[in-house]
């Protein structure tokens, strides 16, 4: 079947019978956001999910802890994302450490926390559920298409949000699309899992005394890259000698405590196979997980062997979703740079602020992007941070959709700044309250919402723009 007679098989066979004003489509780390800040706008909204939680990379790729975006002191992302940080921290699912990082997680805490704030707002949620493809009429996108098992149906809305980090929807509507480096290369995936049973005490000691100073064995963050002085880079030498490593296992290798989860540390590896980087690829993504649990055994092996406090450590979780960091990101109607970026540039329709670093983590070699400006651009400056404007949400094309998150619109570069997870909570909820503004008051057009009064409720949220 061609894809218009396809078309109208769905669209003549299933159009549910109920319209909602916003539907989000995916629920992870800007579309849960989205659809928590929509419902409290007062929108009927629908959030469609693919797997069975909310919260995205976050929570079922198993990325712990938030990334810190602060500047002169100050964390630069508030509003809902404040709420959620709290919210963990109630049920012991969160932590603050000495040093005023708040920004430790339990991933397993945050699904309850994000189905508590999106169904009290009364926001509604279909877990389950892959986003097919957009119906158009026009540049106006009238239903999405989505499968389960219920089979192919349409669901009508006034307004999109596309926040599947892949701009799946934003790409079948016709938006243009731009996908990794200059090269079409993306930044490496990773598969991430935690060790259990780890005497958490010994093993502090052990970091410490080999370099790596820990503030408690509550709030362990240790690592091993190769060539970058790592205290633990023998201990993989060794290992790779004997077999018991790849010595690919060393291109990435970093672990974090979890708050709520004593004894269980979160894994930011394995690294996956460089060829391996397309995670928009349906084939890719599967050989991504073999790849990724054949890894995480020889790391467990490892950690087992050479690291004290590990002798009895056994598997806990092995993240469902393959850890994406970048595949897709739409061209908008302002397209972010990293001169932006270096050059702190503040936009009349800002809707967030960012200072975390271009942190590009690269297939091809290094981790970071080592700049000619390093060390004298704006960037550098104490009190230095750099605005996202709401025009980066908008894509070029279509007038009832809006894209937050990792594919917003912006180079390969300003993404690898961008994307980290407080930033897509910032995204997602100035997404939220402008679909339910469009729907409800300027039939679905994303450009006619007042973007100072946006800015206005964000600040009236204790938003930080
Ligand atoms: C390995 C790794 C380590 C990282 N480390 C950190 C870190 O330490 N700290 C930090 O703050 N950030 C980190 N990041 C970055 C950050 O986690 C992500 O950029 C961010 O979570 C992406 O959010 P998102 O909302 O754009 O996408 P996601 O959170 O991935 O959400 C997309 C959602 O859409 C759903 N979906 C996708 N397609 C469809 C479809 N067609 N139909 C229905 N549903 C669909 C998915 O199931 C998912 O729930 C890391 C990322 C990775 C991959």
């Amino acid at each position: 079947m061609n894809i218009s007679a396809f078309q109208m098989f769905i669209s003549y066979k299933s159009v549910n019978s109920r319209d909602w004003d916003v539907i989000v489509a995916g629920g992870g780390t800007a579309g849960a956001v989205a659809g928590i800040a929509a419902a409290r706008s007062g929108a009927r909204v629908l959030v469609v999910e693919a797997q069975g939680s909310l919260g995205g990379t976050g929570t079922n790729a198993w990325v712990t802890p938030l990334m810190r975006n602060v500047s002169a002191g100050e964390n630069l992302n508030r509003g809902l994302t404040e709420e959620i940080k709290a919210r963990l921290r109630e049920r012991g699912d969160g932590a603050r450490d000495a040093g005023g990082n708040d920004n430790w997680f339990n991933p397993e805490g945050l699904k309850f926390v994000l189905d508590d704030l999106l169904t009290d707002a009364g926001g509604e949620v279909l877990f389950h559920t892959q986003v097919v493809r957009p119906l158009m009429e026009g540049g106006k996108i009238t239903a999405l298409v989505v499968h389960n098992k219920g089979g192919l149906q349409a669901l009508r809305a006034g307004c999109f949000i596309d926040a599947t980090g892949d701009a799946d929807v934003a790409l079948l509507a016709g938006v243009p699309c731009h996908a990794g480096d200059e090269e079409g290369v993306h930044q490496a995936m990773s598969l991430r899992f935690t060790l259990a049973g780890v005497d958490t005490a010994r093993l502090a000691g052990f970091l410490r005394e080999n370099g790596q100073g820990q503030e408690s064995p509550d709030f362990l963050h240790f690592w091993m890259v190769w060539d970058r002085n790592s205290s633990l880079e023998p201990l993989f030498r060794q290992a790779v000698e004997d077999g018991t490593l790849l010595e690919r296992d060393g291109d990435y290798f970093q672990a974090f405590s979890v708050p709520g989860r004593p004894g269980e540390l979160s894994f930011n590896c394995p690294r996956l196979r460089a060829d391996l980087n397309d995670g928009a690829d349906p084939w890719v993504l599967s050989a991504a997980q073999l790849d990724g649990r054949r890894a995480i055994e020889r790391l467990t092996r490892f950690c087992r062997a050479f690291l004290p406090g590990c002798e009895h450590a056994f598997i806990g979780v092995v993240a469902p979703m393959v850890g994406v960091r970048e595949t897709r990101r739409i061209v908008g109607e302002y397209t972010l740079t990293v001169e932006d970026i270096l050059d702190c540039a503040k936009f009349p329709d800002s809707i967030c602020k960012n200072h975390y670093p271009v942190d590009i983590h690269s297939v091809k070699g290094g981790a970071k992007l080592l700049h000619e400006r390093d060390g004298t651009a704006p960037y550098f400056a104490k009190d230095a941070y750099h605005e996202i404007p709401f025009r980066c949400l908008v894509p070029q094309g279509v007038s009832n959709l809006l894209v937050p998150g990792r594919a917003a619109s912006s180079t390969f570069e300003a993404q690898s700044s961008i994307r980290v997870q407080q930033n897509c909570h910032s995204m997602g909820e100035a997404a939220g309250i402008a679909a339910t503004w469009a729907a409800r008051e300027h039939g679905g057009e994303v450009r006619a919402v007042d973007v100072d009064a946006l800015r206005a409720e964000l600040r009236q949220r204790g938003g930080s723009v």
